[in-house]
């Protein structure tokens, strides 16, 4: 067991709001195909501005929102218009290439979630982009609610297409409650503390830590003290492949981000082309522009050494 701490960084747009990102860490590159936590809020956005993330691209991952409280509106370029409001999965297979809008809700005054991503294995990187809007189940076990968005947990299976062996899950506890898990030991396993203090296997930690777990552990034991706890759980099969992450794009060669980058820059940025692999997604504001590509060549990473 190790605790990866979060570190903050401003989200992109024209108004930043801080995130509280712990995935990828020093440490850590991949939990399973997890490749990317960033949790946030609860912001007032009346103090914040919100979310307001104007149209940008990505590659070779999925995207997964969800929310804790307020409502976040999904623009994307294979013509998706979706709210989601807490309890529901937005789920964004980017595949080949897509772009997309992220913007809270006028109505929403307080708001609070996560958003992960997850590395699509090399053979099917390239899938044509698509998009899901899922309600999962939850089931009550030990006085706990727990909603499985991704995979199977607690006897219940997310309908969510996923590319590698996943779990993924909200869960919520009163204070003062212990809650056994059965999770396949060929997984690896990620608890994000959203509020309270929890102990995962004896290992205690709170506010917007992330508890990894390593493979072989066929149980996890959660205990909560005097507050209640909500955590999301992420799990997988370790990701066995290197990947060069950079902006929005997951590759496997720094040469193919830059063409993933001069695609954005040349179709969407300098507007010549809206058939290109980024497609359009309508927006009042513009697009967001890639950062200039570093000096030094991208290397893969991963936490898997070949
Ligand atoms: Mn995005």
């Amino acid at each position: 067991m190790s605790i990866l701490r979060a570190r903050e960084v401003p989200l992109g747009g024209l108004r930043a709001m801080t995130v509280r990102r712990t995935l990828p860490n020093r440490e850590r590159i991949t939990i399973g195909a997890w490749c990317f936590v960033d949790h946030f809020g609860p912001d007032r956005v009346a103090d914040t501005g919100g979310m307001s993330v104007a149209p940008h691209p990505h590659t070779g991952l999925q995207t997964v929102s969800w929310l804790f409280a307020g409502e976040v509106e999904h623009r994307d370029s294979v013509g998706s218009h979706q709210m989601i409001a807490p309890g529901q999965l937005n789920l964004m297979t980017a595949g080949s290439g897509i772009s997309h809008s992220e913007v809270s809700n006028a109505k929403t005054d307080l708001l609070h979630g996560v958003q992960l991503w997850i590395a699509l294995p090399d053979t099917d990187r390239f899938v044509a982009p698509f998009f899901e809007h899922v309600i999962p189940s939850s089931v009550r076990l030990a006085d706990s609610t727990i909603t499985v968005f991704v995979g199977d947990l607690a006897g219940v299976t997310s309908p969510a297409v996923v590319f590698t062996p996943l779990v993924g899950a909200e869960i919520l506890m009163p204070a003062h409650t212990e809650l056994t898990l059965d999770v396949r030991a060929d997984f690896e396993h990620g608890v994000l503390i959203d509020s309270g203090v929890l102990e995962v296997n004896g290992e205690r930690a709170d506010g917007s830590d992330l508890l990894y777990c390593g493979v072989g552990a066929s149980t996890l034991t959660l205990n909560t003290g005097d507050q209640p706890v909500r955590a999301v759980l992420l799990g997988g099969e370790p990701f066995r492949e290197q990947v060069v992450m950079w902006w929005n794009f997951i590759g496997r060669t720094h040469d193919e981000v830059v063409a993933f980058r001069e695609a954005w820059q040349h179709d969407v940025i300098e507007e010549a082309r809206r058939d290109g692999p980024f497609g359009y997604v309508p927006s009042d504001d513009p697009a967001i522009a890639a950062p200039e590509m570093p000096r030094v060549r991208l290397r893969p990473r991963g936490q898997w050494k070949p």
